[in-house]
């Protein structure tokens, strides 16, 4: 469902992702793991296109991103494009980014209602169906304050879902919670595992991408260092890097 090919990102002289391949193939699950600052975010950000790679494809659904320029200067060709492929690589954030002023069953419908168009009423109960899917369903009138970390990171779940995006790319998303509440959120996540959805996981948690992932992608310093079956890379790990990882995550 979404390829990338020899992706390139630099933040000025910094360069950050330097020549990554990847590919979540439809109803897979692929967890990116690596040290602090080895480009896991920027990788998912370049995904979606929040970020702007330099050098590199990205292809969706079969679908090349056009672009325009080249090199530091290279942009999206098509905005049209762009928006399909946010509203169908869905993210969900460390910092679950509801907005405040809003309900959680507003926050859930804003992007259908207000970026999609879809009607009104069906938007409503497609979205308290997945609030009720992620637990949360007698938070609807409830604004994020009155919830906790980890309500606040099912109500961010269920608000990706009801973009029916065709994947769900997760960075963290249970890094900013207690360890109690972080076992809410990965069973959610779990679920949705199960249910064969198109998913890439950046996690710091290796029995979560252990238990869930079809493929593991291990990043050092914006190269992939090791990847494979979670068997291989958790239980037969190659590279001494990942094996150094391992040792400080396990
Ligand atoms: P973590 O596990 O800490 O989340 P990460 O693997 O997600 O790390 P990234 O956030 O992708 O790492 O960052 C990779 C590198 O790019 C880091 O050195 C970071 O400082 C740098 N970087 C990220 N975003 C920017 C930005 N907007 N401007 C400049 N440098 C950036
Ligand atoms: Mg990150």
């Amino acid at each position: 469902v979404i390829e990338i090919r020899d992706l390139h990102k630099s933040y000025g002289p910094l360069e950050v992702l330097k020549g990554v391949d990847m590919v979540a193939e439809r109803g897979h699950v692929v967890s990116l793991i690596g040290s602090s600052g080895s480009g896991k975010s920027t990788l998912l950000r370049c995904a979606n296109l929040l970020e702007i790679s330099q050098k590199g494809e990205i292809i969706f659904e079969g679908e090349p991103i056009r672009w325009k320029g080249a090199g530091a200067s290279r942009r999206p060709a098509d905005p049209e494009q762009v928006r399909r492929v946010r509203t169908n690589l869905a993210m969900v954030f460390q910092q679950f980014n509801l907005w405040s002023h809003m309900t959680i069953l507003q926050n859930v419908m804003e992007a259908p209602v207000h970026v999609l168009k879809r009607d009104r009423a069906e938007v409503e109960a497609a979205a308290r169906a997945y609030l009720e899917k992620v637990g949360i369903a007698d938070k609807a009138d409830a604004y994020p304050a009155q919830l906790s970390g980890g309500q606040q990171q099912r109500a961010a779940i269920a608000r990706a879902l009801c973009m029916e995006p065709r994947a769900l790319l997760f960075d963290e998303p249970t890094s900013a919670l207690d360890p109690e509440l972080e076992q809410e959120v990965v069973k959610v996540i779990k679920a949705l595992a199960e249910e064969g959805r198109t998913m890439i996981l950046v996690t710091h948690d290796m029995r979560l991408a252990a238990d869930v992932s079809d493929h593991v992608v291990f990043l050092h310093l914006g190269r992939i260092e090791e990847e494979g079956p979670p068997e291989a890379v958790f239980g037969n790990p190659q590279s001494e890097r990942l094996r150094q990882f391992l040792s400080h995550t396990l």
